[in-house]
């Protein structure tokens, strides 16, 4: 159920509601939006008392009633009407400004993270990735630095004052993760992992969902549901692109999922072109898409030689062609209504 507030409430007469919501066996979530605050009453309807009646005990307090018929509830556009914002340091993610997540697919050195970060701040990026725990296909391959590369990730921020993104693989790990990071990753493998998902909401990060490979919308946005139902609202949608029958590509990517996204859930969403597309060539243009559409973020590979990587081989783009890449972008960004270089949070 959700349960919309009336405008200018005493903090005594909010409390008073939430007492009552949670006498009745619920779990009131508070979401505190620009013009109104409404009240995300989470438990089994079937197994507790209605809560339908709860706008005649508090005629003063409570504007409206509503149930929710979806199943995802806390990332819905009804719990939350106006856009959600994810702060990442001094960022706000989904707020006027765009931002763009760029860095190698894998850490693979101090020397090529270094290099790669100075050029991609330089650049415009705001966000560093690189991967430290690699999800890959085969056990042969490259499997990421783990801590060793975390540190390093955590030098780079250090040295550049750029937030860094890194994937979680392991709930085990979730903790130590947590202690290097500025959002943690949940990758395309694991994104219905939802023990994983739990122990990377409880570390309170904020935390990038990538789309399953084979994933339907609403088990992506059940997904999120886990993340913010284990009290950690920054959550971010990423769609990388899901399997189809086409072999040009990596994988296809779904723009739709920009509007829907807008239109089902508050929360922001991100394009990852890179693991879309699995090529270079076509990362400029599904950015400039994704921009378009409205994309709060994108999150790119970036490599200052991609030929040698230890993964990803074929879509990373160079430090050139990045830096291409973000000069074309930014009239898009202003004709898309965002700004690409604004004052931030402190
Ligand atoms: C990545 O970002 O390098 C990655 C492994 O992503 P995905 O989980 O989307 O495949
Ligand atoms: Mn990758």
């Amino acid at each position: 159920m959700i349960i919309v507030l009336k405008p200018n409430l005493s903090k005594k007469q909010e409390a008073a509601v939430l007492k009552e919501i949670r006498k009745r066996g619920y779990h009131p979530h508070v979401m505190r939006g620009v013009a109104r605050t409404v009240v995300g009453a989470i438990g089994d309807e079937l197994t507790h008392k209605s809560l339908e009646t709860l706008a005649t005990v508090f005629p003063h307090e409570i504007e409206s009633v509503l149930p929710i018929q979806k199943r995802y509830k806390l990332v819905s556009r009804e719990a939350h009407p106006t856009d959600s914002t994810v702060k990442v340091r001094n960022h706000l993610i989904g707020g006027k400004k765009f931002h763009v997540m760029a860095g190698p697919c894998s850490v693979e050195s101090e020397k090529q993270l270094m290099t790669t970060a100075v050029a991609v701040k330089e650049a415009g990026a705001t966000i560093l990735r690189g991967g430290a725990f690699k999800p890959r296909t085969s056990p042969y391959e490259f499997q990421g630095l783990g801590e060793k590369g975390l540190k390093l990730l955590a030098k780079a921020r250090k040295e550049t004052g750029l937030p860094v993104i890194t994937e979680l693989l392991s709930e085990t790990q979730a903790e130590m993760v947590a202690e290097y990071t500025d959002i943690i990753q949940i990758g395309a493998r694991n994104a219905q992992n939802f023990q994983l998902l739990i122990a990377a909401a409880k570390t309170g990060k904020p935390i990038l969902l990538k789309r399953g490979l084979s994933m339907k919308v609403e088990e992506w946005l059940l997904a999120g549901e886990y993340v913010l139902a284990h009290e950690n609202p920054n959550l971010m949608f990423c769609e990388r692109g899901i399997r189809t029958f086409e072999t040009y590509t990596r994988n296809t990517l779904d723009l739709t999922t920009i509007p829907i996204i807008k239109k089902e859930s508050h929360c922001p969403i991100v394009i990852d072109p890179s693991q879309a597309a699995g090529r270079a060539d076509l990362v400029a243009s599904m950015c400039k898409g994704a921009v378009a559409m409205g994309a709060d973020a994108l999150l790119i590979e970036v490599h200052p030689n991609p030929a040698e990587a230890l993964s990803d081989v074929a879509q990373q783009v160079s430090l050139e062609m990045f830096a291409k890449l973000m000069q074309e972008l930014r009239p898009l960004i202003v004709a898309a209504g965002r700004e690409y270089q604004t004052k931030e949070v402190a």
